[in-house]
């Protein structure tokens, strides 16, 4: 029997799977089509029919190695065959010593502590709780951070969200009040004017003896936006913060390991957080997990708070399976010349991506590092154009207004960039096209 193009597509969509579980940010009602995924190697997600898809989205910006890498892979094995979890309450283990230890050597000077937590959102969590515990003989306790940012789903996570692209519109008035700055209007690589720092300067000098912290995405904003920002308005947030004794707490969840061109976001600015948070990339996309590393300054401060330790500790901290994974991934990116990869990768957006600039519809393009952004002046019908990429043979999922690519950029060979590219124009010139 030979299979028509629908019945291809209903062999990929399961009934249970459209019937009882849920997906990211989609209702019961009418959820978009999900493709059923059989395997993934390398850059290449294999569907169950066996059609594959070259990945220009590194599954969220967490895949940097690929998938399935077999020395990932081997370290997951050695481990789990020795212990997959042991509570960290009373017990430590080899593989947290020893990720804790590399990361202090790749984190900024002045970094002393890690807390090992599970996800992203339960980072922010954990830092915005040690923001405040810091800040309680002060008396400091709110946040200040920027619009278009992105922190996670959880409640306070959600509340340094931008209000309105951070996807947490519908809790509006329940969530906690946090001050926010307008979005940095100086954009990566232009010429810096001291005018672009003064919201943020009027913001912190009018609330500073209540702000426990400014907590931001350092330099690439993601989810929120898609954004990329002047490395200046970091130093003139850290000179500011300073002065008034505020602490500055970097979210590199989605910029660190590599995706900016510098190992972590912050080096292009080079000044250091107090509080610095790490996740997605952590294990390579092996698996959840998450870090929230911190200086003397603040480990001191919370110790000397009224509940004199830091009030946090899930069941699954420090899990020494994604311990020992994330050590092995670390690794893999040092030794890898991961600096050159990434530099070719965003030469060869920055290439083939400009050919839409003179397309109606096209609002902006940018590219840093391993991310490339179209802007476009209408959303994209979400389901149509994943069924487009199905067809085609790759995996884009546009945020709104921003279609992008953000391959592994490790494991992306050139053919398979260039088809990635090819695939991304096409499918963005017919929804340009449809709408104009
Ligand atoms: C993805 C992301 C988070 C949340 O991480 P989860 O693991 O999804 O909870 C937080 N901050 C930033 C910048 C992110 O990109």
């Amino acid at each position: 029997m030979t299979l028509t193009p629908t019945d291809r597509f209903d062999s990929l969509h399961d009934e249970f799977d459209r019937n009882h579980l849920w997906h990211p940010y989609t209702s019961t009602h009418n959820p978009l089509p999900t493709y059923k995924v059989d395997g993934a190697k390398g850059a290449v997600i294999t569907l169950a029919d066996g059609t594959e898809l070259i990945d220009g989205m590194s599954s969220w910006w967490c895949v940097i190695h690929g998938y399935s890498h077999p020395r990932l892979v081997e370290a997951a094995r050695r481990q789990i065959e020795k212990m997959s979890h042991v509570m960290f309450g009373g017990f430590t283990h080899e593989p947290a010593i020893n990720l804790g230890k590399r990361l202090l050597e790749i984190l900024p000077g002045n970094i002393e502590y890690i807390f090992f937590a599970d996800s992203g959102s339960v980072a922010t969590e954990v830092a915005m709780k040690m923001a405040v515990q810091a800040g309680e003989k002060a008396g400091k306790k709110d946040f200040i951070t920027i619009r278009g940012g992105y922190h996670g789903d959880t409640w306070n996570a959600m509340s340094v969200c931008d209000p309105v692209t951070g996807m947490h519109g519908a809790f509006g008035s329940d969530l906690p009040i946090r001050h926010f700055a307008p979005r940095p209007e100086c954009r990566f690589g232009e010429d810096w004017e001291p005018e672009y720092f003064k919201p943020m300067k009027e913001l912190i000098e009018e609330h500073h003896q209540t702000v426990a912290a400014v907590i931001l995405e350092p330099i690439v904003q993601g989810a929120g936006g898609m954004y990329f920002y002047h490395p200046q308005y970091l130093r003139e947030l850290r000179k500011i913060c300073d002065k008034y004794d505020i602490l500055l707490i970097f979210d590199e969840i989605a910029t660190g390991f590599g995706r900016t061109g510098k190992l972590f976001a912050y080096q292009h600015a080079d000044v250091e957080p107090d509080i610095m948070l790490l996740g997605k990339a952590l294990t390579g996309g092996f698996m959840n997990f998450a870090a929230v590393a911190t200086n003397r300054k603040v480990a001191d401060r919370i110790s000397k708070s009224s509940a004199e330790v830091m009030m946090h500790g899930p069941t699954f901290m420090a899990n020494p399976l994604a311990c020992a994974v994330a050590l092995e991934s670390i690794d893999m990116l040092l030794e890898s010349d991961w600096e050159a990869k990434v530099r070719k990768v965003e030469n060869r957006l920055k290439e083939r991506l400009s050919i839409l600039k003179d397309e109606l519809g096209v609002e902006d393009i940018r590219v840093l590092g391993g991310i490339g952004v179209v802007e476009l002046s209408e959303p994209a019908d979400l389901g149509r154009f994943q069924r487009r990429c199905v067809e085609e043979g790759v995996w884009i999922r546009p945020f709104g207004h921003n279609a992008y690519l953000m391959p592994p950029f490790l494991a992306i060979t050139e053919e398979q960039l260039e088809f990635l590219c090819d695939k991304f124009i096409l499918i963005l010139k017919e929804f340009l096209s449809k709408n104009g």
